[in-house]
């Protein structure tokens, strides 16, 4: 159910001054030593950012999707890295669970997902199955009373701090497609799991991923999402929809941090006797960025409000998710372009959003996957 509009208020503006006084001036700490203190991490759990989509009887917030894209712009006000420690417990790494777990196992997960007290991470991605995810060879095999579980996940975000996976591994084999995946939720201290070093990144310093090896696990049958076997690609690709509006909003978020930071730095900086901002071409930047912002809000905003209503929406997912990670790669390429040299040097901070931007456009789903999709519904007749 959705917040009262005092409680909404009284939320966004706890999340805004706690990202803009607490969480920017640590942004370059956090970069240079590519972690995020553990007191902020304590703080973001004292204000509940973990549990943001979790329902409210398992502790969470249960947010609307249209109240979590609107907290997911004020996180994206500061280095992304920040929204990546609650990222999974809120997006990808709890919605599983939440959307198709068992009694037993919501009770036993989301009170400690909500909370923070356990990190999740989702697990689909591998080193041969990327884009293509419902050709993943990860194998879950049932032997009496456990699966037996043998792959390799790539990539996968706070793999280090998780205690738990949710896993889409082949059940069947024989079927080598979609219908032979199924999910699991895997606490992630079973014998046989190991855990890969952080890659070295682009950006996002503070984010980690890692790969997850899977040898020979013996995985209780309990652990299993829904109601059988075969159904885990189509629950990935439901928490992927949900997922991708929240990474819209985000983006919605940089681009809006961009945008004051050089619309700030446009009023002060001087060339040939003048603010930057009395060239016509520099406002011709500025009014190109916050065009694209603004379309790409009113786009995240509609599909979140559409997806209260209705439940799936697919296009308008993709349609938000690859309209706003391009347009804020955009904006952040001009925000490099009105800075000048400054905008190339680490000091000011701009470059750093370049390179954390980029990402937006590759996971969850690339540009060019959010394009298939958008296509595959148009033509299927499940059009906007
Ligand atoms: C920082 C980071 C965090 C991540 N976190 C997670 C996570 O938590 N969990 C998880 O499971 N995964 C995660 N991923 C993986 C991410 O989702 C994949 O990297 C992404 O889906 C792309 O897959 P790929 O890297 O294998 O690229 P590929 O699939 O190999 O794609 C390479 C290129 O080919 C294009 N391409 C592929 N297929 C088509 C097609 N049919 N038509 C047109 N073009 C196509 C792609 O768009 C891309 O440009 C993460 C990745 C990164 C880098």
């Amino acid at each position: 159910m959705a917040l009262d509009l005092e409680t909404r208020t009284q939320l966004i503006e706890t999340v805004r001054r706690f990202v803009r006084e607490r969480l920017v001036p640590l942004e370059r700490q956090v970069s240079d030593e590519d972690a995020v203190p553990t007191d902020v991490v304590a703080e973001m759990r004292e204000l509940g950012l973990f549990g943001l989509t979790i329902p409210v009887s398992y502790g969470g917030l249960e947010l609307t999707m249209e109240e979590e894209v609107m907290i997911a712009q004020e996180l994206g006000w500061t280095s992304p890295a920040f929204r990546s420690v609650v990222g999974t417990n809120v997006g990808i790494g709890s919605q599983g669970i939440v959307m198709d777990g068992r009694p037993e196992q919501k009770d036993y997960w989301l009170p400690k997902l909500a909370s923070g007290e356990v990190v999740a991470s989702f697990c689909l991605t591998e080193p041969e199955a990327g884009s293509d995810a419902a050709s993943l060879r990860t194998t879950a095999i049932r032997h009496g009373d456990h699966y037996l579980v043998n792959g390799t996940k790539r990539y996968i975000t706070n793999a280090n701090k998780a205690g738990v996976f949710t896993l889409m591994a082949r059940t069947d084999p024989s079927n080598k497609g979609a219908g032979g995946v199924s999910a699991f939720v895997v606490p992630s201290n079973l014998a046989g799991i190991s855990i890969g070093k952080p890659e070295k990144k682009m950006g996002q310093q503070g984010a980690h991923i890692c790969d997850v090896v899977f040898d020979n696990v013996k995985m209780p049958l309990e652990c299993l999402l829904g109601e059988r076997e075969g159904l885990g690609f189509k629950l990935a690709m439901r928490v992927l929809d949900r997922g991708r509006l929240h990474i819209a909003g985000v983006c919605v978020g940089v681009a809006e941090r961009l945008i004051h930071e050089c619309v700030e730095y446009a009023k002060t900086r001087r060339q040939f006797g003048k603010n930057l901002g009395e060239f016509q071409m520099i406002q011709s930047m500025l009014a190109d960025c916050r065009t694209e912002a603004y379309a790409a809000k009113c786009m995240v905003m509609d599909a979140a409000r559409k997806r209260d209503e209705k439940g799936a929406v697919t296009i308008e997912a993709s349609c938000a998710k690859y309209f706003a990670s391009e347009m804020v790669g955009r904006v952040a390429d001009k925000a490099v372009q009105i800075f000048g040299g400054a905008g190339y040097v680490a000091d000011y901070g701009i470059e750093r959003f370049y390179r954390d931007v980029r990402i937006f456009r590759i996971y969850e789903g690339t540009s060019q996957i959010q394009q298939v999709v958008i296509a595959r519904e148009m033509l299927a007749g499940r059009d906007v």
